[in-house]
């Protein structure tokens, strides 16, 4: 393996001790940040997501709400409860965990979050903050990323940057991000022409799309910084086998569990990139990390206040 391992976890450990600092600071204020999470039904995979953001609400002592409204829960009742939180002065951080149940019309429960609450950084006006790069709540994920890239202090400025996705909450926030840090951006998607001649051109390579181990490893240049947010579980084994040739320990791996999480990058990526953030253990753990670090941006934000510290002590993709 030769690729730089950007390690998510080792950011997150890093972000989590600033975070606990700035909490302290503003506990001495009487400002206790909190977090609201909503989630519908009994889905297992949302269930375990909610769970980690508020085990991580509890780690780093701040307070947390749980709703867990039923599966059959109408759009009205979804708008009451987000009322209901808007205007709740203990609650600084609205989640609505996804996917909502069908008749729920997801977009107008969105869309009825505080932007000062919206931690997920997904309402029309977080984005339309972001896209005139004003100060406001940024989406997780390419929050994260951000993070990965600064402080393993890979130049952003001027780099080729190639974004493959352009989703409303990865590819297109991420693409802004890396604009307003000066890189050149060059975004991909599904009906773009020659992939390996533009990724191949990228310094930095985020790859977005959903699709396990499909950017290939000789299309990577040289030294270019990988991030890879895929999170794709394979169950198949030849597609296991395929993916993971060169990776015998993870093979073993698959061969007892039964499935394997393999980026959107081929895992030989290893040996042809110059950094790479390793699935699992990238870009994961940098969701939940910019969640709270969120959190505790709107608490600051709505209420006024500052730590006293602030500019020392803040992640610096929240000190946009
Ligand atoms: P999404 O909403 O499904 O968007 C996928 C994007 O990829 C679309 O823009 C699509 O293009 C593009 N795409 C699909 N197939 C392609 C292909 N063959 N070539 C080029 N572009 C292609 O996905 P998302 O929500 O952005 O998530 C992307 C991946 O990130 C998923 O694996 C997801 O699980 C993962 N993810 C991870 C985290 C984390 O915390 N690590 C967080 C969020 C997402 P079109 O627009 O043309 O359809």
């Amino acid at each position: 393996m030769t690729a730089r391992i950007l390690d998510g976890t080792k950011i997150r450990d890093e972000i989590f001790a600033e975070l606990k600092r700035d909490i302290a600071q503003l506990a001495a204020q009487g400002v206790r940040p909190g977090l609201a999470a909503v989630l519908v039904g009994e889905n297992p995979a949302s269930q375990l997501y909610v769970k980690s953001k508020i085990a991580a609400c509890e780690q780093l002592g701040l307070a947390s709400w749980l709703h867990t409204p039923p599966a059959n829960v109408s759009t009205e009742w979804m708008l009451q409860l987000v009322t209901d939180l808007n205007n709740d002065d203990n609650v600084d951080g609205i989640l609505i965990q996804l996917p909502l149940p069908a008749q729920v019309h997801s977009k107008r429960v969105l869309e009825a979050v505080s932007p000062a609450k919206d931690v997920d950084g997904f309402h029309p006006v977080s984005m339309g903050m972001l896209v005139s790069n004003r100060p406001g709540l940024v989406a997780c994920t390419p929050a994260g990323c951000m993070e990965i890239l600064r402080r393993n202090k890979i130049p952003i400025e001027g780099a080729n940057a190639v974004v493959l996705g352009r989703s409303d909450i990865v590819g297109k926030p991420m693409a802004l991000l890396l604009l307003h840090a000066n890189a050149t951006v060059t975004v991909c998607h599904s009906k773009s022409r020659d992939l390996p001649g533009i990724i191949g051109r990228a310094d930095i390579l985020v790859a977005a799309i959903g699709r396990a181990g499909f950017v290939q490893a000789d299309w990577i240049k040289p030294d270019a910084a990988v991030i890879d947010v895929g999170t794709n579980k394979v169950t198949d084994a030849a597609e296991a086998k395929r993916l993971l040739a060169h990776f015998p320990a993870r093979l073993e791996k698959f061969a007892t569990k039964g499935n394997v999480l393999v980026g959107d990058v081929h895992p030989d990526a290893a040996n042809t990139a110059g950094a790479l953030t390793p699935v699992p253990g990238g870009v994961g753990p940098m969701t939940i990390t910019m969640l709270m670090s969120n959190t505790v941006k709107a608490a600051k934000l709505r209420r006024g206040v500052a730590a006293a510290d602030e500019s020392k002590s803040q992640p610096a993709a929240t000190a946009r």
